[in-house]
């Protein structure tokens, strides 16, 4: 029986690109696609900020974001990284500077050499004739530490003076561009001109990164395409405040799916609103399910699941298929640190004869469970062939051991 990897042969072929390193993390070239998020919590909070970074990364963040935005946030940066440290986390850090950014990472020449990279908008760099000499210092401090740079341009926060300039050449134009076109046109110059202009302050091209965030999924799928083709730098995807629940994980999927589809994309942020008292790690959950649904990276077993319909008996079906799906993600963590591509593993959870011993024989461990009429017995298969009924009222605790079995008697063990 063939299964099909979720990393695909067939993954469409990334643009070239520079490639830049941000602590150990390659983004570009030829690297996988990073995923990264950023924290909510108060960076001048040193334990809730740690909680938090170790939460994500633990997700599988592989870069993580914090603000910094004043001097209290400025100098607990390097305490940051030494108590992750102290945790065994090491994840690379990168600094979200606005107005200040200048001041701060001269200051704090701790806080600038704990960092791994800076995160830089050019259209909050600084105000009118303030703003080259700014943006100068910023790039000044990134050279002499060593750190790559981010320029994220954000609709939100575009350069004025970009902006001006492109709709004077548009009101020049005979036949106009609508404003939506403007406006990209401006997202895409500021972030090219912006990354000129840091060459030519001495900022090596491969310590570049851009960014062109909005949040209508059209106008960031023009923009990207835009910037893709008018450089080689790697490019940071994601669509800006894209909101809560179903809304922002469609509208970023659909955005960035696109984008992926077509190679474009070196790392990736969703910026899900989480719930109130809501996980901030869902973040990470949905960039890495984009990629794995995609084909293009493997993080976490998954779990295929049939909708559900009038022939499924009873909750049974949903609560295994959840309880499985959590139990995997909860044993990830551990299973990363022992088995060698673990992640690639398929599993199926189905509710009833229709198409489940089908489905579940193209899975690596399958359950297929009895719809309403048929008889109270669950066949599993194992890598496309039955080996066992479950029946009675332990089947996902019986399950879930099959699924441990497996992981341990067929992938290999990694050196210790
Ligand atoms: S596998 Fe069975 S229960 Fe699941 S959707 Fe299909 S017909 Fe319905």
């Amino acid at each position: 029986m063939t299964r099909v990897s979720p990393v695909r042969t067939d993954s469409p072929v990334r643009r070239p690109t520079r490639s830049v390193r941000v602590g150990h993390v390659v983004i570009g070239s030829d690297a996988p696609v990073v995923v990264q998020a950023m924290t909510s919590t108060d960076t001048a909070d040193v334990g809730a900020t740690v909680a938090q970074i170790a939460e994500l990364f633990r997700a599988g963040s592989e870069l993580v974001r914090v603000t910094v935005n004043n001097e209290a946030s400025a100098q607990a940066v390097p305490h940051i990284r030494e108590r992750l440290a102290a945790q065994g986390i090491d994840v690379p850090l990168v600094g979200d500077f606005h107005y200040n950014g200048h001041a701060l990472l001269a200051k704090e020449p701790e806080c600038a050499a704990s960092l791994d990279k800076f995160r830089i908008n050019p259209g909050n760099v600084g105000a009118g004739a303030r703003r080259d000499a700014q943006f100068a210092e910023i790039i000044e401090l990134a050279c002499k530490h060593g750190k790559p740079v981010r320029i994220g341009v954000n609709w939100g926060s575009l350069d004025s003076s970009v902006l001006a300039r492109v709709m004077d050449e548009n009101a020049a134009r005979a036949a106009p561009l609508p404003a939506n076109a403007v406006m990209r046109e401006a997202l895409v110059r500021s972030a090219l001109e912006s990354a000129a202009q840091a060459e030519s302050l001495g900022l090596a091209g491969d310590r570049i990164i851009l960014s062109a965030k909005v949040s209508s999924v059209q106008d960031l799928i023009a923009a990207y395409r835009e910037l893709a083709r008018r450089c080689d730098y790697p490019l940071h995807l994601g669509l800006t405040e894209a909101g809560m629940g179903s809304k922002g994980i469609v509208a970023s999927t659909a955005a960035l799916a696109v984008l992926l589809q077509e190679g474009i994309g070196d790392t990736i942020r969703v910026s899900l609103t989480p719930e109130p008292g809501g996980s901030r790690s869902q973040e990470v959950v949905v960039a890495q399910e984009i990629l794995q649904t995609m084909g293009l990276r493997a993080f976490v077993p998954m779990v295929t699941a049939c909708p559900g319909c009038g022939r499924t008996s009873g909750t049974v079906f949903q609560e295994l298929a959840a309880h499985i799906q959590r139990h995997v993600r909860d044993r990830m963590p551990q299973w990363r640190t022992e088995y060698d591509g673990v992640e690639n593993m398929a599993l199926a959870v189905m509710g009833c004869v229709v198409n489940g011993p089908g489905e579940s024989r193209h899975a690596n461990v399958g359950i297929s469970l009895p719809g309403s009429g048929e008889a109270p017995a669950a066949p599993v298969f194992v890598d496309g062939q039955k080996t066992v009924t479950l029946r009675g009222g332990n089947i996902a605790a019986e399950f879930a051991a099959l699924v441990d079995d497996y992981v341990a008697s067929h992938y290999a063990r990694k050196p210790v």
